[in-house]
């Protein structure tokens, strides 16, 4: 196992001078001490981190247990999406006119619900999401989601979104490059991550879910991605969490990881946050 692990510099700065940072299920998040960027260092090669893994499937789902997804389509997860998403966008903005948005990694399609009614009712609202059981559930909710990988979308977006998957890039810049490629030249990508760069493993409230996660960027990585690609950011918001589980649920899942003998999520008190970006296209870029 450990002999197909492979050794890499860092995916942001390309220094290899890093120090432990935190451990895991028999892996190393180390620390890049040149720019800060957190990653998994010996990680899994990149034949075993597929496009599946990289924007949504987890480890933990590939097996016939799965507790997670059993848990389904989340109404409270489209009200808490309407509510964050209602303040961050004034509604002249989202129903301005039609928008086609593609959300990456779209789960069950709790975003794209809450978008529904917040967007221009001729805007085209898509999802792509590896995992096919939870592509069925949005499916039945009424949702344009589908199991294409990012190489099968041809079509082009005013926005794509890519909630909480961030850390499961092996190489964020060539996939937000990826994703760039499918924006029109003023497009913008709305990003959701955690600020776990920024903080001490102490600090990191939840456990790292290594190696499904391989990178953990600060807010000036994030801002740097960016910042490379041509992007002038429109929107930064800090929160203790973007989407927080309701109490009963919290409960529920960490009664379940310590029957699995999994770290348990504790409260957030530290500077932990979750990160809200929203990065538009320079338009005097050119594309492609
Ligand atoms: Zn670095």
């Amino acid at each position: 196992m450990i002999a197909t692990l492979e050794w890499i510099a860092c995916p942001y700065c390309g220094a290899d001078d890093a120090a432990p940072w935190g451990e895991e299920a028999g892996y190393t998040a180390v620390q890049c001490r040149p720019c800060g960027f957190v990653y998994v260092n010996p990680r899994p090669p990149l034949d075993a981190i597929d496009e599946a893994a990289q924007t949504g499937i987890h480890t933990t789902e590939r097996g016939t247990v799965n507790v997670v997804s059993r848990i389904g389509f989340r109404r409270d997860k489209v009200r808490m999406f309407r509510k964050r998403m209602a303040a961050l966008y004034p509604e002249h903005e989202l129903r301005a006119r039609p928008v086609r948005w593609l959300d990456v990694g779209a789960g069950f399609g709790e975003l794209l619900a809450a978008l529904e009614n917040l967007v221009h009712p001729a805007s085209r609202l898509e999802g792509i999401e590896p995992c096919l059981p939870k592509v069925e559930v949005a499916r039945r909710h009424g949702l344009y989601v589908s199991a294409r990988t990012l190489s099968e979308v041809h079509e082009t977006y005013d926005v794509i979104s890519l909630i909480n998957v961030f850390s499961h890039l092996p190489d964020p810049a060539a996939f937000l490059g990826e994703l760039t490629r499918r924006l029109e030249p003023d497009g913008e990508i709305v990003l959701v991550t955690g600020n776990g760069a920024d903080v001490r493993r102490e600090e990191y409230p939840d456990a790292l879910c290594l190696p499904d996660h391989l990178v953990f960027a600060g807010e000036r990585h994030v801002r740097g991605l960016f910042d490379r690609l041509g992007f002038e950011m429109v929107q930064v918001h800090r929160y203790r969490y973007f989407l927080l589980d309701p109490l009963p649920l919290r409960v529920v899942k960490n009664v379940v990881k310590r029957v699995l003998g999994r770290p348990v999520t504790r409260p957030n008190t530290g500077p932990f946050r979750s990160l809200f970006v929203r990065a538009r296209r320079k338009a005097h870029v050119p594309r492609r």
